[in-house]
């Protein structure tokens, strides 16, 4: 039996991590977990899983949930994000938080020593070096929960990181990936949440969309597995089957296939090495799909992908900026305040604006963080 602490259980990750614990009562208990402020999902969720610890966003919904649960010791804020985090009884912290809220939390549940699956992008984005360097000091496993990775984690089981010739990452292009560059002005915000394969949180399907999120899986990848920038490739594959691959030095290439379900890589996350059936999954019928497409990168079209690569080769501070401008410009494309290419305008005055500072502390990063922020805010009023 395996204890979990869900961070971000109501998002789109956290509850299909709830499926999973759901579908294997034997095998995983849920011990603790944050939310944000959906207050109505944790109600079903303390009812069903019964964890030990709860925190939310909020001190009002604290009060709320405290005074209706009295068996459940509650927490809030930053802190409580924490307290979740290195929660005594949870051996395997699943941090499906979203932005760099999930990078502190990560930190300290490593210095505790617990075994991280990591879906929060934003922690390796912003601070990979000290998130892997606390891992390997603190012998801790990072898990990636993201399917591409995952993919690139399955195909090196038993492979030597000398033997890597290059990191292939899949990319399905996202809601507009038909679409050229002039036709992507008009683009409307209902359109880029329709995402062709993938059922995901909102802020993912924009940064498919913009292919923003590849840019952040290359960074993470760079981090996860200690692969330079000019052996991680990007190739589009609209039918999102081969999740990633690995090509070796002898010309080999090993890929991960499967249905687009995110419940996969989690669940391998949380079972590694172990396999366990999933039994709600869709398996795979190649023969029923019969044709796989392949298809080069436009990096003109796709201006976030490149922003990324810079960024990541830049290293230090540059890619906390990029994520932070990122993350800024598609709240406001999603509360209508932007057109859709302005997202990248955004993100290039952001990056050009700052200067990079290498092997940068975690102080360091949360200011540089918030001062991204407090620009690309200023851009727009
Ligand atoms: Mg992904």
């Amino acid at each position: 039996m395996k204890t979990i602490s869900l961070l971000g259980a109501t998002g789109s990750i956290g509850t299909q991590t709830l499926d999973i614990i759901r579908e294997h009562p034997q095998e995983f208990r849920l011990a603790a977990m944050s939310i944000g402020k959906n207050i109505d999902l944790a109600r079903k969720i303390i009812i069903e899983f019964q964890p030990e610890l709860v925190s939310v966003q909020n001190h009002i919904d604290y009060n709320t949930l405290k005074a209706e649960f009295p068996h459940t010791h509650f927490t809030y804020g930053e802190e409580g994000l924490i307290e979740t985090a290195i929660h005594k009884k949870a051996d395997i912290v699943v941090n499906a938080v979203l932005g760099s809220v999930g990078l502190n939390p990560t930190l300290q549940a490593i210095e505790c020593g617990k075994t991280i699956a990591i879906a929060n992008k934003e922690t390796l984005v912003t601070a990979g070096h000290l998130v892997m360097e606390a891992a390997e000091k603190n012998n801790v496993a990072i898990l990636p929960v993201d399917s591409e990775h995952s993919a690139i984690f399955q195909s090196l089981q038993g492979e030597k990181e000398k033997n890597i010739e290059r990191l292939i990452l899949t990319a399905s292009g996202g809601s507009f990936r038909d679409r050229t560059r002039s036709e992507l002005e008009q683009v409307t915000l209902e359109e880029a949440l329709n995402h062709p394969n993938w059922s995901m949180g909102a802020k993912i399907t924009i940064d498919s969309a913009t292919m923003m999120n590849k840019g952040l899986e290359v960074i993470e990848a760079h981090w996860l597995f200690n692969i330079p920038y000019d052996k991680i490739d990007v190739l589009l594959h609209k039918e999102s089957i081969i999740h990633s691959m690995v090509e070796f030095h002898d010309s080999s290439i090993k890929a991960q296939l499967g249905t687009p379900d995110m419940r996969v890589p989690i669940q391998y996350a949380l079972t590694y090495p172990n396999r366990i059936p999933l039994p709600s999954n869709r398996r795979l019928d190649l023969a029923k799909i019969g044709t796989l497409n392949f298809q080069e990168m436009d990096f003109g079209r796709f201006r976030c992908l490149e922003f990324a690569y810079e960024a990541g080769r830049s290293g230090g501070t540059m890619p906390t900026v990029l994520n932070a401008a990122n993350e800024v410009a598609v709240s406001a494309f999603l509360e209508g305040k932007i057109r859709f290419l302005q997202i990248e305008d955004l993100v290039e005055k952001a990056l050009s604006n700052h200067q990079a500072i290498a092997f940068p502390s975690l102080t360091f990063i949360q200011e540089v963080d918030k001062e991204t922020r407090q620009y690309v805010r200023s851009l727009l009023y």
